[in-house]
C-alpha cells in the first residue's frame, strides 16, 4: 500500500469508516508547505458515546479471549505496520514534518510496542498468596480495566498510539482513541491496520474533532475506566479533574524541562553527540528533548564552541527531502514561541552562537540555534522551549547542578555526562526524575518503563509495567 492508502478521511467507529455526524470536516495541513493535504471529520460528543458504546460492546466478547489468541492479534498488527513501514513513514512526515529517517524509526517503534505488549500478553501473572485460614486460599488475578480513551498529542503521531493501543489489545480491553488535530491520518491508519490484522468490530475506535468535547465525553462518561493521555501539563490537569467525577484510572504523559548535565570529567565529544541528539530530535519537538544545558566552568566554553559547531551541521528542509535531518515546526505558533525564547534570552544578555532566527527556506523551517550565557531568569529555564534551541548554563559545583536541575516542577527525563562512577550513581539518585540517561541522550525504547514524577504524569508505559496500567487486580477468597 501506498501512504495515499492510508489516508482515510474518515472515523474509525464500531468497525466502520464514518464522517462527522454533522458533515464537517477539519482541513489537515503539510507543515513543510502549508497545503491542505485533506480533511477529517468534526467530531463531537454524539460520536465519542457511539464509539464508547462499541468499545464496551466488544469488550463482552474481547475481554474473554485467551492469551494466547491477542497475542497472535498482535503479532499480525506488527506484520502490517511493518510490511507498510515506509508507507507509514511517509504520511507521518507529511503530516507532520519530522524527517523521513525519524519517521521510519518511529513507525519501527510503534512495530516494536506492538511485538514487546505481543509478547507480555501471555505473562499477565497473578499470585497465589499464603493464606492465613486454613480453610480458605488466597488468589489475586488480573482482569483486563475495561474500555480504555486515549488521547494522543501530534509530536509522535503514530508511536504514542501503540504505546497506549498495545497494551489494551495485549490485555484485553477495547479501546477508543483521539489522534490530535494537526497529524490525524496517522492515528486514523491504526484503523486500517486493526481490519488488516483481523481485529472485531469496536475493538479499536478512532475520532477526530473538537478535543473539548471528544475529551469532554470520554472523561464524564462511566463506562470508560481509563483515561490515558500524553500531551502538555495543562491539558493532562484538566483531564484528571474530569477524570475525577468517575474515579478512572488514569496515565498521564505531561510536560518535561529536561536538565542535560555536562561535568568537567566527562567525554566530551560523547556528550556533544549526546546531546545533538537529545534537542534537536523532532527539531526539538519532544517532551524528553534536552531543554536546559548545564555544563561546567572547566569545560563551559570548549562544550559551547563544540555544540555550536556540530548544530550547524544540521540540515534544514521538508522532512522527504535526502539528508535532511531538521523538519520544519507543527505550525505558526511554534515558530512565534520559540522565537520568543531567543528574544527573551538576548535581552538578559544571552548570546547567539548558532542559528537564532527562521530559518531562509521561510514558513515554518528554524535554525537549529544554541545560546551561550544562559541564566536563570530566562524563560526556557522554566518553560518547555519545544523547538530548537540549546540554552547553556554554567554551573561550578555537582550540588549545584543537581539543585537546578531539580528546580522544576516538572519530571520526566534528564541527562548526565560523567565519567566518574561514584558520581553516576550519587547524581542519579539526587535527580528528582522519571527517567535518567547517564552518558547516552536518547534513551526510550519499549522495553523500559517510560514516565514522569511531579507535574510529568502518572503512570508508565512501555515495559512490563506499563501492563499493569490496564489490567485490575481483583483478590479471590476461595473457602474450601
Ligand atoms: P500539545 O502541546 O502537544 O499540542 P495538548 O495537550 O494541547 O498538547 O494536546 C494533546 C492532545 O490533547 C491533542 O490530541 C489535543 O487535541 C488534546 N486536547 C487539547 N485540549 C483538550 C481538552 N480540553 N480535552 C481533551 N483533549 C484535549
Amino acid at each position: 500500500m501506498s501512504w495515499s492508502d492510508f489516508k482515510r478521511e474518515a472515523n474509525f467507529i464500531g468497525g466502520e469508516w464514518q464522517g462527522a455526524d454533522s458533515g464537517a470536516a477539519i482541513d489537515v495541513t503539510n507543515p513543510a508547505t502549508g497545503e491542505v493535504i485533506g480533511t477529517v471529520p468534526n467530531a463531537g460528543r454524539a460520536e465519542t458515546m457511539r464509539a464508547i458504546a462499541a468499545a464496551d460492546r466488544a469488550f463482552e466478547s474481547f475481554s474473554r479471549t485467551t492469551a494466547d489468541e491477542r497475542a497472535k492479534l498482535l503479532r499480525r498488527l506488527h506484520a502490517a505496520i511493518m510490511d507498510n513501514q515506509r508507507a507509514l513513514a511517509e504520511l507521518l512526515t507529511i503530516e507532520q514534518g519530522k524527517a523521513l529517517a525519524e519517521s521510519m524509526g518511529e513507525v519501527g517503534a510503534s512495530a516494536a510496542y506492538v511485538l514487546w505488549f505481543a509478547e507480555e500478553a501471555r505473562r499477565a501473572y497473578g499470585d497465589v498468596i499464603p493464606s492465613p485460614w486454613g480453610e480458605r486460599r488466597i488468589l489475586a488475578i488480573k482482569q483486563p480495566v475495561g474500555v480504555v480513551a486515549a488521547i494522543t498529542p501530534w509530536n509522535f503521531p503514530s508511536s504514542m498510539l501503540a504505546r497506549k493501543i498495545g497494551p489494551a489489545l495485549a490485555t484485553g480491553c477495547t479501546s477508543v482513541v483521539k489522534p490530535a488535530t494537526q497529524t490525524p491520518y496517522s492515528g486514523l491508519a491504526w484503523g486500517v491496520l486493526a481490519e488488516q490484522a483481523g481485529y472485531p468490530a469496536g475493538v479499536v475506535n478512532i475520532l477526530t474533532g473538537s478535543a473539548s468535547e471528544i475529551g469532554g465525553e470520554m472523561t464524564a462518561n462511566p463506562i470508560v475506566r481509563k483515561i490515558t493521555f500524553t500531551g502538555s501539563t495543562p491539558i493532562g490537569k484538566i483531564l484528571l479533574k474530569q477524570a475525577a467525577d468517575t474515579v478512572k484510572r488514569v496515565s498521564m504523559e505531561l510536560g518535561g524541562n529536561a536538565p542535560f548535565i555536562v561535568f568537567d570529567d566527562a567525554d566530551l565529544d560523547k556528550a556533544v553527540e549526546g546531546a545533538l541528539a537529545s534537542k534537536y530530535r523532532n527539531s526539538g519537538q519532544t517532551c524528553v528533548c534536552a531543554n536546559r544545558f548545564y555544563a561546567q566552568a572547566g569545560i563551559y566554553d570548549a562544550f559551547v564552541e563544540k555544540l555550536a559547531a556540530a548544530s550547524a551541521t544540521l540540515k534544514v528542509g521538508s522532512g522527504l527531502e535526502e539528508g535532511v535531518t531538521q523538519g520544519p515546526l507543527i505550525d505558526d505558533k511554534a515558530v512565534a514561541k520559540t522565537e520568543s525564547f531567543i528574544a527573551d534570552a538576548l535581552a538578559k544578555g544571552g548570546r547567539v552562537v548558532a542559528g537564532g532566527k527562521r530559518h531562509a527556506l521561510g514558513g515554518q523551517f528554524f535554525e537549529p540555534t544554541v545560546i551561550a550565557d544562559a541564566t536563570p531568569e530566562m524563560n526556557f529555564a522554566r518553560e518547555e522551549i519545544f523547538g530548537p534551541v540549546a540554552p547553556v548554563f554554567r554551573f561550578e559545583t555537582e550540588d549545584e547542578a543537581v539543585r537546578y536541575a531539580n528546580d522544576t516542577e516538572f519530571g520526566l527525563a534528564c541527562y548526565f555526562y560523567t565519567s566518574n562512577l561514584a558520581r553516576a550513581f550519587r547524581v542519579t539518585e539526587a535527580l528528582r526524575y522519571g527517567q535518567v540517561g547517564v552518558n547516552a541522550g536518547v534513551i526510550t525504547t519499549e522495553v523500559a518503563p517510560f514516565g514522569g514524577v511531579k507535574e510529568s504524569g502518572v503512570g508508565r508505559e512501555g515495559s512490563k509495567y506499563g501492563l499493569d496500567e490496564y489490567l485490575d487486580i481483583k483478590y479471590v477468597c476461595l473457602g474450601l
